[in-house]
């Protein structure tokens, strides 16, 4: 028997309610597998934690992750609490302190949904973007000047490091490797001139390495516009931290939307776990209302099963979700449906079960 301890954090707004479906989808996974156990616990760190206790998590709360095999987080923010004290005080420690400088996000259109690029189906819509996520142009190094005369000003530094850009160009290759052996790579070395030709110095000796794999290094502005006129030439896409960050969103918005997006935040080394999440929000406009798609949810989890070496799962899980879209009987509004958060959740549980 494989135990696996998984530290769950609900967060705030619909996170609980799209993870409550996928805690039921790791109880599913134990009756098929039968050799996995999951031993989870729940924190309710949020920023309901924050009105009550002033910050987002104890004083010790790193050193509590760091005991967990895997994180699965569900939603952080609130309107009643500022994005950088969310960003700063929970998600962004958890990223840097275990060096999960991978962020991993699938952009696959699956079978039953329609992209809104017209002619393009899901065989033309299947890659993944490898984003740098501990460094680049999120740093905190910067400041204003001369506040309040008319010479006002704002610096932020970027931070590139050899080290930092390295192991996620790595990173990609070894992932293309196992793939369909394509790269493209994001600059804008014409306008950023330090750090850019850094970052594609750093493409190009990596490249060098792996020959058979057909490496394009692009400017993010036609990298974006490729996205729409032909997604299918793109197999994995590196980027940094903030390049990375807007293709995801609008690789999101060409399969689906936000309510299907999942993510990895991963520590390639294993030395610390990695966190799975849903790329969207709390969503406080919906929340309450028990209408939240959980797919986004259930995908992470299919990713957190990939990083547990489990890919039959992982390929299920998967399996489950494109069944389920494609019989279009039970869906959650974002998706055009009427069911609610736990119809999908539940069908979705007896697809997987029937599947196994
Ligand atoms: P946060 O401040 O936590 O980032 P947000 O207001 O930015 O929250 P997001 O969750 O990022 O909201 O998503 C934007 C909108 O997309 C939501 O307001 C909601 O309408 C829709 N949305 C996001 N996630 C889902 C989901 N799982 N199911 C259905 N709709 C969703
Ligand atoms: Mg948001």
């Amino acid at each position: 028997m494989q135990h696996i301890s998984v530290a769950v954090i609900p967060g705030d707004g619909i996170g609980p309610e799209v993870m409550e479906e996928g805690l039921k989808v790791l109880k599913s996974i134990e009756e098929i597998h039968g050799g996995l156990r999951f031993e989870w616990d729940t924190f309710d760190w949020s920023c309901r934690y924050y009105l009550k206790h002033g910050r987002m998590m104890p004083e010790n709360g790193l050193d509590v992750l760091r005991e967990y095999d895997v994180i699965l987080l569900g939603a952080i923010g609130a309107p009643t609490v500022p994005d950088h004290i969310s960003l700063w005080e929970l998600l962004l420690p958890i990223r840097r302190t275990f060096q999960q400088y991978i962020n991993l996000r699938p952009i696959k259109l699956l079978r039953g949904l329609e992209s809104p690029l017209r002619h393009k189906s899901h065989e033309h819509l299947d890659f993944v973007v490898v984003r740098e996520n501990t460094e680049g142009e999120y740093s905190d190094m910067g400041g204003r000047l001369h506040r309040g005369t008319p010479y006002e000003m704002a610096v932020q530094n970027n931070v590139f490091t050899r080290y930092g850009v390295e192991r996620v160009v790595k990173y990609a290759f070894n992932l293309a490797e196992k793939r369909r052996k394509r790269v493209a790579a994001a600059t804008k070395s014409n306008g950023i001139n330090h750090t850019m030709p850094f970052w594609d110095e750093i493409v190009r000796e990596i490249a060098a390495r792996h020959p058979d794999v057909r490496t394009d290094i692009y400017h993010i502005d036609a990298l974006a516009a490729y996205f729409v006129t032909r997604p299918e030439s793109f197999d994995v896409v590196v980027a940094s931290n903030l390049f990375g960050d807007i293709l995801t969103d609008l690789g999101a918005a060409l399969v689906g939307g936000l309510g299907l997006a999942p993510s990895g935040n991963i520590n390639p080394e294993r030395a610390y776990p990695s966190m799975f999440e849903p790329i969207h929000g709390s969503a406080p406009d919906i929340a309450g209302k028990g209408i939240a798609n959980p797919i986004a949810q259930i995908w992470s989890i299919s990713m957190m099963m990939e990083h547990l070496h489990q890919p039959e799962l992982a390929g299920l899980i998967l399996e489950a979700i494109e069944e389920v879209l494609a019989e279009r009987k039970v869906l959650t509004p974002d998706l055009g449906g009427k069911a609610s958060t736990a119809e999908l959740g539940g069908e979705l549980v007896r697809k997987l079960k029937a599947l196994s």
